[in-house]
Parts: C-alpha cells; sequence; structure tokens
C-alpha cells in the first residue's frame, strides 16, 4: 500500500484520480483549501486536510499527486496573485516536501505553457507562444515557473518528477458553473438557453475525457526510464472548434438552443491539439473514449444534477 498525497484532490480531476488511487489499494490522503473545489467530491475512504498548498506541507508520503490550482480561465483570472502564489510557492512546497521524505512528484502542467501556438499540433519540444503580460499570464507563467522548479529540484535534489501538459479535459463532475466550454455548453444545451461561443467559433480545442486523463496521469508517474522527468503531453489529438463542440453538445442533449455569439476573451489560443507521440511511446498511453461518447456521458451526469 502507498501512501499517497493528492493536492487538488477535492476538484473535478482529482475527485477522479483519488477514487482510482483507493480502488487500486492506495492510503490516499487528500488537501484542498476548497477555493473551487468541493468537500463532496473527496470519497469517502481518503483522508481530507483542508488547507492551503501555500502554507508549509508535512506528512510522509510516497507519491505526491500535485494538481492544486484553479483550472478555468474564469475561476484563475478571478484571482490572479493567488493563482501565480498557488505556483510558486505552493510547487516549491510540494517538492520541499517530497525531497524530504524522498516522495515522487507527479505535477500537473498545462497545453498553457504553448500559449496561443503558432505550430500544431504542439509537440513537448515547441517553446511556445506566451504573453507574459496579459489576463492569462498568471495561469500560463506560473504552470511554466512550476516546471521550472521541478526541473531544478530534479537537478539540485534528486527528486523524482513528472510532468503532465494537461490538454483540455472533460466529464462527470465537473462544475456546471465552472465556466468552460464543455460545462457552459452543455448545462446550456439541457436548460434550452442560448450556448455562448466566444469570437467567431473558429478557435480549436481537443477534448480528453476524464477516465483516458487520469490512467494518463498513473502511468506516466509508475512509468520508469531514462528522460522521463522531461513534460508528456496528455490529451486527445482530435481536434475541434469551438462551433463543432457547440453543435455536438445540441446534437448530444436534443436541445434547440440558439447559438450566442459574444466577444473572444483577449489572448484566447487560437488553435490547440496534442502531439501524444511521447505518450505513446514512453508509457504506452493514448485516449479510447470518442468525443461522442465522453460528451453523452457527462451530458448523462449533468441532467442527473439539474434535474
Ligand atoms: N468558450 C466559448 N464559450 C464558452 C466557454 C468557452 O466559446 O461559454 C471557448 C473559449 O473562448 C475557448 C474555448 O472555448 O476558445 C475553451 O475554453 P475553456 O474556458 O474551456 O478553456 P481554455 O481551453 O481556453 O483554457
Amino acid at each position: 500500500m502507498r501512501r499517497i498525497l493528492v493536492t487538488g484532490g477535492a476538484g473535478f480531476l482529482g475527485s477522479h484520480l483519488v477514487l482510482k488511487l483507493l480502488s487500486n489499494g492506495n492510503h490516499v490522503t487528500v488537501l484542498d483549501d476548497l477555493c473551487t473545489g468541493v468537500r463532496s467530491n473527496v470519497p469517502a475512504g481518503a483522508d481530507f486536510i483542508q488547507a492551503d498548498v501555500c502554507e508549509p506541507l508535512t506528512g510522509e508520503y510516497d507519491d505526491i499527486y500535485h494538481l492544486a490550482c484553479a483550472a478555468s480561465p474564469d475561476k484563475y483570472q478571478a484571482q490572479p496573485l493567488q493563482t501565480l502564489r498557488t505556483n510558486f510557492l505552493g510547487t516549491t512546497n510540494v517538492l520541499e516536501l517530497a525531497r524530504r521524505c524522498r516522495a515522487s512528484v507527479l505535477f500537473t502542467s498545462t497545453s498553457e505553457v504553448y500559449g496561443d501556438p503558432q505550430v500544431s499540433p504542439q509537440s513537448e519540444g515547441y517553446w511556445g507562444n506566451v504573453n507574459s503580460f496579459g489576463p492569462r499570464s498568471c495561469y500560463d507563467e506560473g504552470k511554466r515557473v512550476s516546471e521550472s522548479l521541478c526541473y531544478s529540484y530534479a537537478d539540485c535534489h534528486q527528486v523524482r518528477i513528472r510532468i503532465a501538459r494537461i490538454f483540455n479535459t472533460y466529464g462527470p463532475r465537473m462544475a456546471p458553473d465552472d465556466g468552460r466550454v464543455v460545462s457552459n455548453f452543455l448545462v446550456q444545451a439541457l436548460r434550452n438557453l442560448p450556448v455562448t461561443i466566444y469570437g467567431d467559433g473558429s478557435q480549436t480545442r481537443s477534448l480528453c475525457y476524464v477516465d483516458d486523463q487520469i490512467r494518463g496521469l498513473l502511468a506516466l508517474l509508475q512509468a520508469e526510464g531514462a528522460n522521463l522527468e522531461a513534460p508528456a503531453n496528455i490529451g486527445n489529438p482530435h481536434e475541434m472548434t469551438v462551433k463543432e463542440i457547440a453543435k455536438a453538445a445540441l446534437r448530444i442533449c436534443g436541445s434547440s438552443s440558439k447559438l450566442d455569439y459574444r466577444p473572444l476573451p483577449k489572448d484566447d489560443p487560437a488553435r490547440r491539439c496534442p502531439d501524444i507521440q511521447r505518450a505513446k511511446d514512453w508509457f504506452g498511453w493514448e485516449p479510447r473514449v470518442s468525443v461522442e461518447e465522453g460528451l453523452q456521458l457527462t451530458a448523462d451526469y449533468f441532467r442527473g444534477i439539474l434535474n
């Protein structure tokens, strides 16, 4: 039985990860300040510590999955200084704890490290096109400095690190008011409210179902071999325009909602699509759940909680 700490374990991804870790027979502790997560997401069987990852961390663990950080643009932009602190101080605290108890760390980075990419698909060797002085920079630069901290703790203190660059992920237990594309579109479609498309809807995203994402994170932390400290993209290479996502949501929900075009937020990336060759080669991962199937499962979940 491994002793595992999951920071941000009361969030959407965290809650799925904790369930999986528990079902694999591990002892799991969740640390979350509930700024975006909810207590009811923490499965029975996990220990729960309500705390900010920016405060010094204690405990004895074998593995640490470091997910703590608001991930929805609406949420991380509402508290930019907290977003920056969570990344710099929070990730430093996690790495210090790992150094002390010789734990492995999986850091959940993001496709946002590529900014508004000028190449597509994005492979890990692409250094990105990030605006350091704008509304998304607290998250993008925060995650970049966290990657840099991971690199430096591995280099200076031999901490065993893994870095997952997570591309848009969705599924049951997303918060309905999260503000992200999948939750907004499905909730609007189910309520027959206008579906809010930002810009002309020609920007692209690539949607990964949560079960696939969690399988990828587990495989990455367990993988052994040379170079595995370098970041690995985990996402679905099936690229769609936002307008196509809207139409899929309407079809799956059997909705008659109208499309409602709104201004495009500043620095909204025009394209996003992962190159997942590294994940395939290094730890044999690729997504299995189609967008059609995943959106259906997610719509069923939202239908349940909206009723
Ligand atoms: N988006 C949209 N309508 C919404 C929510 C999001 O058109 O109601 C667009 C958003 O502008 C972006 C894409 O959908 O181009 C994905 O947005 P999300 O907030 O899910 O995350 P991001 O990938 O931008 O971090």
